[in-house]
């Protein structure tokens, strides 16, 4: 008998949140992933893997007032769930089911969403997957076989890249306060990098490797001294 470490032995060895959030290259630690979390289901025609986790964290202000949050100024108002695409984990097309914290404000009413660099408001696509469009893209495949690849429609991938591949062709912005590092699976044992304004939940670029001097260049190239003065955090929650 062949017994694998790190396998669920008699169904006592659970993973983690944390665990799910390296195995799902999802560089959030806000998402929170409960036991039994994973299932297969019929999805689109296709056996697919749907993945159950919750987005929630203290925010510091009210993003509309600005009010800063003091004696439960803020307080949770229900969620609201969004079906996200990820790159596929294992064979099968894998969606992100993600509750998403809810918040209202005391001071001015207003109610607004928990936000993740994972993807960006209103979007069904994980900026990970897009990232991989994009880098699949430079590599002149057919738009067809990049929409098999990434799990999403094939007019889907064309609007990734009208929408994402023209800002990348400049490099007149700057860079902003808070990034995120993501990395994710992109050729066979490759691991590509994009980051992303953790604010706004953009990507601003995407590189086809992770390794620190491709990375470390390519800011020195395209950035100023300034401009990467300007970073105060980088957000790489879940990283290797
Ligand atoms: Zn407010």
């Amino acid at each position: 008998m062949i017994v694998y470490e790190n396998l669920p032995i008699g169904g006592t060895h659970l993973p983690t949140s944390n665990d799910m959030l390296k195995i799902l290259d999802i560089q959030d630690g806000n998402i929170e992933f409960k036991d039994h979390c994973v299932y297969h289901d019929e999805y689109k025609g296709e056996k697919s893997k749907f993945i159950e986790a919750k987005l929630t964290y203290t925010p510091m202000a009210c993003v509309k007032c600005q009010a800063p949050n003091e004696n439960y100024s803020l307080y949770r108002n229900g969620t609201q769930l969004s079906r996200i695409t990820l790159p596929m984990a294992g064979i099968y097309p894998t969606y992100l089911l993600l509750k998403k914290q809810r918040f209202m404000c005391k001071s001015c009413k207003a109610t607004f969403t928990a936000k993740t660099p994972v993807v960006k408001d209103h979007c069904f696509i994980a900026n990970t997957v897009k990232g991989l469009i994009l880098l699949k893209t430079t590599d002149a495949q057919s738009i067809k076989n990049i929409a098999r690849d990434s799990s999403v429609s094939a007019p889907t991938v064309q609007r990734v890249i009208n929408q994402e591949a023209r800002k990348f062709q400049s490099y007149d912005r700057t860079l902003p306060a808070n990034l995120s590092f993501d990395e994710f699976k992109y050729a066979k044992g490759q691991l590509a990098f994009e980051y992303i304004d953790a604010k706004a939940g953009e990507i601003l670029d995407v590189l086809p490797s992770r390794d620190g001097r491709t990375v470390k260049s390519h800011f020195i190239s395209h950035y100023s001294l300034r401009d990467r003065e300007n970073v105060q955090t980088i957000n790489r929650v879940g990283g290797k």
